[in-house]
């Protein structure tokens, strides 16, 4: 569970979120707002990516603050643009990259790995130049990779905004299979679909915050798109 209690945030003199606090229970929360509004410093919030100017972010109970280490491997995290995330050469060295450093057995890597190229239909790809592969095929291969880590949690900020409609769709899917609890920063309303509860995010301010139809009405309302 993340808490997030009275936090601001500020880049240099720019706030950039304020008095924001929130529990997050749900198996499924997606953030919208519009561009620049805070959503991508509110994903990072939750993993100790970024730490909060004041007040305090916690999952469950601990504190980003200090136990940003053991917080990062809780809940993982899917970048927008998977060029960040893909660090090997190939798709199967960057599915055990993340897997090294966790003192687990060349044998239990390897069955991850290969269980990781099935579960996210990357088998055929994988000792394929991870450089070589589409745009929705490396966003499944980021994906993946945090996946095989197991985390707790997974947070995305915009899986999505880089995909066409068929990666879309196909990371949806992913999406909508995964057993763990997902907080998703998106402008895709696809991809929302089954959601428990939608935050809405205006200048850095929690504006809203209840079930979709309520919280999307709310927001599209907002961006004068109705
Ligand atoms: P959103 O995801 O809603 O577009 P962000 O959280 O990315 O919003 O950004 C909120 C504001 O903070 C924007 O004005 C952005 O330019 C600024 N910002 C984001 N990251 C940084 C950073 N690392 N340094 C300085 N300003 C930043």
């Amino acid at each position: 569970m993340f808490r997030i209690e009275e936090v601001e945030h500020r880049y240099g003199d720019r706030t950039v979120l304020r008095d924001v606090s929130v529990e997050l229970t749900e198996r499924r929360v997606a953030v919208v707002g519009a561009n620049g509004s805070g959503k991508s410093t509110f994903a990072r919030l939750l993993n100790g990516l970024v730490v909060p100017t004041s007040g305090t972010v916690t999952v469950d109970g601990l504190d980003t603050r200090k136990d940003g280490r053991r917080i990062r491997a809780k809940v993982g995290f899917v970048f927008q643009d998977p060029d960040l995330q893909i660090v090997m050469p190939t798709v199967a060295e960057d599915l055990a990259f993340g897997l090294k450093h966790r003192g687990l057995s060349k044998a239990d890597i390897d069955q991850r790995v290969e269980q990781a190229l099935e579960d996210n239909g990357l088998r055929d790809l994988r000792d394929q130049p991870a450089h070589l592969l589409s745009g929705g095929q490396k966003q499944r291969l980021a994906i993946a990779s945090v996946l095989a880590t197991a985390p707790r949690y997974v947070v995305f900020d915009e899986p999505t905004t880089m995909l066409d409609l068929r990666s879309k769709r196909q990371i949806a899917r992913v999406m909508a299979e995964l057993e763990q609890p997902v907080v998703v920063v998106s402008h895709d309303m696809d991809l929302l679909e089954g959601f428990d509860r939608v935050l809405v995010f205006d200048e850095g301010r929690l504006v809203a915050d209840g079930p979709p139809d309520v919280s999307i009405a709310f927001y599209l309302e907002l961006m004068g798109a109705c």
